[in-house]
């Protein structure tokens, strides 16, 4: 199977953090581009707050994001979205794949499935009740590819690589996957720019995508900035929150990683407008960019 979308369409970006801590120079890359590229282009920019996973979010990120938001004055042309008040969504999204036969109750606990990477598919035939267990969705042998614009072609065999995967987790908590795609849909999304660890992600919202019968989208996977350390900047490696009172430097430094020309210093509206004038797709690196000065 082969995603490829020729049709022009008006373009509708989005950037989509997660409120799992606070906004780091990754996160700022992820924005500035995801902006630039739409802007670029005459688009339309949204922001989405993906609060689903309740254990996982941290107090004050989302305050840290609303921070970031304004004094880095990116103009947004919706009000901000947050998943919370979507569940009914995904929840009718759960209902549309059940009534298809796509998903299936699975009771095999984290436990039970050890350190096996790849679902056997142990519960798919099983017919078990969908009260109060985990929801999977059911995958096939096939390779599902795609051309990121950053990348180049990508391909996946769900099956062989991961197996049928969860969508609703028996907390109750609606899987990123589902919701990504269902708001990426009614959002009239048309372009996803984030970061390259989310590359390995697409595949599965390619396929959940076609399953619900959502339109396609094109794909930009930008590179991820590294410490001076060699390491991802990332929450898990505890990279600085973004420090919003240097939010001209910050946009300076954030254009540099992604190998675009230089903008003078000022307020940020005025070197985000520099920056989408300028602005150069092919000038992004490829795979990694260093943030030798903030962290
Ligand atoms: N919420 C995801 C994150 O913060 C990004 C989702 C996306 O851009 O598709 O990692």
């Amino acid at each position: 199977m082969s995603v490829n979308n020729t049709q022009p369409q008006a373009y509708r970006g989005r950037f989509a953090p997660s409120p799992t801590g606070p906004l780091h120079f990754g996160s700022l890359i992820t924005a500035v581009a995801s902006y630039c590229e739409a802007k670029s282009q005459q688009g339309q920019w949204f922001v989405r707050i993906e609060d689903t996973d309740i254990p996982r979010i941290e107090s004050g990120s989302i305050s840290h994001i609303l921070a970031c938001l304004e004094h880095f004055e990116f103009e947004l042309d919706a009000p901000i979205l947050y998943q919370k008040d979507r569940l009914d969504l995904y929840h009718q999204a759960i209902e549309t794949l059940k009534q298809q036969q796509l998903v299936y109750a699975c009771q095999c606990t984290r436990k039970m499935l050890g350190s096996n990477a790849i679902y056997s598919g142990a519960c798919r035939h099983r017919q078990l009740d969908f009260e109060h267990q985990a929801i999977r969705v059911k995958v096939t042998d096939q390779a599902i590819c795609f051309q990121d614009q950053l990348q180049g072609e990508h391909c996946s065999n769900l099956q062989q690589d991961l197996g049928d995967f969860v969508l609703l987790r028996r907390d109750g908590i609606f899987n990123y996957q589902l919701a990504v795609v269902v708001d990426d849909a009614l959002q009239g999304i048309t372009h996803v720019v984030r970061g390259a660890d989310l590359l390995d992600n697409t595949a599965r919202q390619i396929w959940l995508a076609q399953l619900l019968k959502a339109p396609t989208l094109n794909y930009m996977h930008l590179p991820l900035a590294m410490n001076k350390h060699g390491q991802k900047l990332s929450k898990q490696n505890l990279a600085q929150a973004l420090d919003f009172n240097k939010a001209p430097q910050l946009i300076q430094h954030a254009l540099q990683c992604l190998g675009q020309a230089p903008v003078e210093l000022d307020r940020p509206s005025k070197m985000l407008k520099q920056a989408i004038t300028q602005w150069s797709t092919e000038q992004i690196p490829r795979h990694t960019c260093l943030n030798g000065i903030f962290e």
